[in-house]
């Protein structure tokens, strides 16, 4: 598979794209740095320079160069910037619910290096030309690497496939039909055979359409009390079964996107323990909410898959330590407003997530001793491994990918509006702990918190 490189110096070489910024120079002093994958566990400065991370040192050992930033990072954490693969940018046809220059900014204040966006916008990204516009927008607006999946099936209709090897070589970061299933068996086994040939990976939003029907939320005691049709958790999980098996048949590589139900991620354990080629992600509203949030008939708990038990919940966690789930994306889906404040059963489904998902699942899962700090670091920042995105890590020599986080910041959600154009959030108005200062994306500043100082050196 193809290794895209995040580095500022050539974006536009792999399927990534950004708006041209100048390369940081910055020392960041004192700060913790964790770094999983590096083996790194402890308080240390860091020099970024020249697009990527210059050196790393003892506290107070490096010196900075002429013209550098000092960045105070006493009592903040440094990790590796996040990955999400899995946004909604909205963009063409729904400007005024997001676009690449707000989707972008959103990301990069939640500590995000990259996004991969999806395309079921309107018009749907079947064709190699409106791969290619998205891609000139996001050179001219994406404030972080930004690449964009192409659809499976032309219009997302699930009858006829995209010209996916076109569509590959015109640079669509996956495929995928998100918001759609691939209804049937025989497509996506045609699907499968392309993706051979092209690379890359297929990522798929599974359900089964003649058992979700009109539900609106997870089946189970709490629709039955509501009274509201129910999707069942077997809705996912047998088209999850279906195209394991149609992967290991056609030698194909699938990423199972928004993991919701117990089944699901049994079926990738195994799946996965018998070679079949599936990654998996979840997302922070499955890792931390569940059905019993309906009971409020908040429309800002209304997303597809739907929220489920606890049990389910119990499961996307013990899943994600296993590393059966590799990768949380957020499924950030903006919606506006007037589309939100509708009774709950015509309302649309999804919620915003970018600039809440590390300080959600750092309030909810690490604070209360659920998992450790590092798995929720790694499982964020590997969310594009699944599609060839090198990994970012704070290593010496590597593409300077971090986010610099106040673990000790308390805030309210919301309380001072959204990067996002839309505020359709899952937690708006919680109080979470843990917030992101300054993100560097690919070698420059892509967000830094109004409050948050610096100093230039003379
Ligand atoms: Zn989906
Ligand atoms: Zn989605």
């Amino acid at each position: 598979m193809n290794r895209i490189n995040l580095t500022a110096q050539a974006p536009e070489a792999g399927r990534l794209d950004r708006a041209p910024v100048p390369d940081a120079t910055a020392l960041i002093r004192g700060a913790y740095l964790l770094d999983p994958r590096a083996g790194l566990d402890g308080v240390g400065d860091i020099l970024v320079r020249d697009g990527a991370v210059a050196e790393i040192g003892a506290p107070g050992t490096l010196e900075a160069p002429d013209g550098a930033e000092l960045v105070e990072g006493e009592g903040l954490h440094a990790f590796p910037a996040f990955v999400d693969p899995h946004v909604h940018l909205r963009t063409p046809g729904r400007e005024d619910e997001e676009d690449v220059d707000t989707g972008t900014r959103s990301a990069a204040a939640g500590g995000y290096c990259a996004v991969l966006a999806m395309p079921n916008t309107d018009p749907v990204v079947d064709s190699a030309p409106v791969l290619r516009s998205l891609r000139e927008r996001a050179r001219a607006e994406a404030r972080i690497p930004t690449g964009f999946t192409a659809a499976i099936t032309v219009g997302q209709n699930g009858e006829r496939l995209t010209e996916m090897a076109e569509l590959a070589d015109a640079g669509a970061a996956a495929f995928t039909d998100d918001g759609l299933p691939v209804r049937s068996a025989g497509i996506m086994r045609q699907a499968l055979r392309y993706q051979r040939l092209c690379g890359g990976v297929l990522a798929l939003h599974e359900e089964d359409p003649t058992l979700s029907r009109n539900g609106v939320m997870h089946e189970g005691e709490v629709s039955a009390v509501l009274g509201l049709a129910g999707i069942p958790s077997v809705s996912e999980s047998t088209m999850v079964a279906r195209d394991c098996e149609l992967a290991r048949y056609e030698d194909g590589r699938i990423h199972v996107q928004h993991v919701s139900a117990r089944e699901t991620v049994e079926i990738i354990e195994r799946a996965k323990a018998a070679g079949v080629q599936v990654t998996a992600e979840a997302s922070p509203h499955h890792l931390l909410l569940t059905h019993d949030a309906v009971r409020s008939l908040d429309t800002h708990f209304k997303m597809n898959p739907p929220l489920r038990s606890e049990d389910d919940r119990q499961a996307l966690i013990d899943g994600l330590r296993a590393g059966v789930l590799d990768c949380i994306a957020t499924d950030h889906a903006p919606h506006s407003r007037e589309e939100k404040e509708e009774p709950f059963e015509p309302a649309p489904m999804g919620v915003t997530g970018l600039e809440t998902a590390f300080a959600a699942l750092h309030t909810d899962l690490v604070l209360s001793g659920v998992v450790d700090l590092s798995l929720i670091v790694e499982r964020m920042t590997a969310g594009g491994e699944p599609f060839g995105i090198v990994v970012p890590t704070l290593a010496k020599g590597a593409p300077a990918n971090l986010c610099l986080v106040d673990l000790a910041a308390e805030w309210e959600v919301g309380e001072s509006g959204y990067e996002s154009r839309s505020a359709n959030c899952a937690f708006g108005g919680r109080r979470l702990t843990g917030r992101v200062r300054m993100t560097v994306a690919a070698g420059a500043v892509a967000f830094r918190e109004r409050s948050f100082a610096i100093e230039a050196v003379r």
